[in-house]
């Protein structure tokens, strides 16, 4: 079996001691095994500090956005193999894999183009300088220089190229070095991808480090130059937050959690109209892409009461014509979930919903999987629920089900009242309208926009072309208040402020200027 290896102080190393094992959750064979013990977790962040970090900031903006365009061509060059592994390893059908896969290639580019267009600078001025004294000559300037310190990135399993490589983007754009833990489970795809940075020595010493598993003492060591950014559960988020040096050295952290992202059809988005059949498409790719292990994905399915048994309908047509099985074959487009602890969770969390919620189809039953030896795999079946009572259910706003799950919810048609049922899910990273009402749609963005990152408007006039909620786009900032974590990545060159010291400059302008290229007030 292959054993993986991590990549710190700028070499390939094979932790020792008690292994922890991948397997191939459509087969539950052992694919691979990986440890990070014995490794000197200390020694890998003062390497990266001491390496990375100089290397990088001596680097202009340009130069850095070259060594951005280099690891997406490499993404890109190999492609093929790395969809092989994001079948075998983390359950991918051909489409999820591409799904990740060229959302890590398409975002290190799109990164690569800003950097362009930033040009010779090494730091940013922000805003224009401003005068601070009785004369011109005494001004103020904020500039937004690169920490001095690492950026350690601990991922989630779900996305295991794109997680790696959207905050590696923003992290070496901004000049600072970078240490990826992807989720231990579905490391295999990470893992290939740094092997292929490394043979093909796309980036300085120091500047991409990778654990292959337990970050062991690995976060004890940051300080406060240091951040941390996070994908996962709550609880782990709010345990790393938690930790002594963290809380107590203020390292910056970002965590992205989780969110009952609702989908909400406008009273005007009557069955049959474009906009409506935006919605059921969004509704149900949502569903059955990377078999509902989406952060994004569509929780909470808010409908007029008056078209909610057509909702339900359609969607369960849809569903029904889902394939579920190996996802290395063709025709089949919902692959397992990516681990027997998921496969537990999900059961379980159906299991809850449905003790408010009627099952309509699905469910945690035996059913029929195309390509998959008896017994095996970790699959459950697209499920949909229907909550006839949603002003007074509890789990359908409470609980996240990562999985092909989602609850239909009946509202009055009215704005208020369906804008009081998404706010229950206390802090959101998406939230989809679809309507061509121009009053709806003002009234849905005032009322829900403070409790999320984002909110999709899908109408008639973009049915043709949108992609749908779940998609995070480089352009647009992902992240959400509250239970989505409170944290904030991407968003074009928003993304860097969180690896960027912002400093008030004051002094004579004509020094500034000269040093900084400071602007007049
Ligand atoms: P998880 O158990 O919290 O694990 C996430 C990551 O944290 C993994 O890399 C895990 O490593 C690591 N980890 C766990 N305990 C740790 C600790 N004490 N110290 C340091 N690292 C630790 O979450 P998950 O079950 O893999 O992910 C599913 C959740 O992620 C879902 O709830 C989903 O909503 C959320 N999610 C959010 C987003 C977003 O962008 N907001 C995106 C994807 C997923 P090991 O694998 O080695 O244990």
């Amino acid at each position: 079996m292959e054993t993986l290896e991590s990549y710190v102080a700028g070499a390939w190393i094979t932790g020792t001691g008690k292994m922890s094992i991948l397997v191939n959750p459509t087969t539950e064979e052992a694919l691979a095994q990986t440890s990070t013990e014995g490794i000197d977790f200390a020694r890998a962040v003062a390497y990266a500090r001491a390496e990375g970090g100089p290397a990088l900031r001596a680097l202009t903006f340009a130069q850095r956005g070259e060594l951005l365009r280099a690891m997406a061509r490499i993404l890109h060059a190999n492609r093929d193999a790395l969809i092989e592994s994001a079948i075998l390893n983390a359950g991918n059908t051909r489409s999820d894999a591409k799904f990740d896969i060229d959302g890590a290639s398409g975002t290190l580019a799109h990164y690569a183009d800003l950097a362009k267009e930033l040009g010779e600078q090494r730091f940013l001025l922000d805003g224009d300088a401003v005068q601070l004294g009785r004369t011109a000559r005494f001004v103020g300037q904020h500039i937004s220089l690169p920490r001095s310190g690492v950026a350690v990135h601990v991922n989630a399993f779900n996305f295991p190229a794109w997680g790696l490589a959207e905050k590696a983007a923003c992290a070496i754009l901004a000049g600072m070095p970078v240490i990826s833990k992807p989720a231990t489970s579905t490391a295999l795809l990470a893992y290939r991808i740094v092997k292929l940075f490394t043979e093909a020595k796309a980036l300085p010493d120091g500047v991409l480090s990778l654990v292959t598993g337990s970050p062991g003492d690995l976060l004890t060591h940051l300080g406060g130059e240091d951040v941390l950014a996070f994908t996962g559960s709550s609880d782990t988020g709010k345990t790393l937050r938690l930790m002594p040096n963290i809380a107590g050295n203020s390292v910056r952290v970002n965590v992205e959690a989780d969110s009952l992202n609702g989908a909400v059809l406008g009273p005007d988005a009557g069955p049959g109209s474009d906009t409506y059949n935006m919605f059921l498409r969004d509704v149900a790719r949502d569903i059955t892409q990377k078999a509902g292990q989406k952060c994004t994905a569509i929780r909470r399915i808010f409908a007029p009461a008056s078209v909610i048994d057509q909702v339900r309908d359609d969607l369960v047509d849809r569903l029904r014509d889902a394939k579920v099985g190996d996802p290395a074959l063709d025709g089949v487009n919902v692959g397992p979930l990516a681990t027997a602890a998921q496969l537990r969770d999900i059961r379980a969390g159906i299991e809850r919903l449905a003790t408010e919620s009627k099952i309509v189809i699905g469910g945690t039953g035996d059913f029929e999987k195309v390509g998959v030896a008896a017994g095996k795999g970790y699959f459950v079946a697209p499920t949909l629920l229907v909550n006839e009572a949603p002003d007074s259910a509890r789990h359908v706003h409470d609980h996240e089900v990562f999985g092909p799950v989602a609850t239909l919810l009946p509202y009055s048609g009215k704005a208020d009242h369906v804008i009081a049922q998404v706010r229950k899910g206390r802090g959101g990273l998406v939230c989809s309208t679809y309507t061509d009402d121009r009053a709806f749609t003002a009234e849905m963005i005032f009322g829900i926009a403070p409790y999320h990152g984002r909110l999709m408007f899908g109408s008639e006039k973009i049915a043709d072309q949108a992609p749908g909620p779940g998609t995070v786009l480089p352009q647009m900032i992902h992240g959400g208040p509250g239970r989505a974590g409170g944290g904030e990545e991407l968003g074009g060159l928003r993304g860097l402020a969180f690896y960027s010291q912002r400093v008030a400059i004051q002094g004579a302008r004509p020094i500034l200027e000269a040093v900084l290229g400071a602007k007049k007030s």
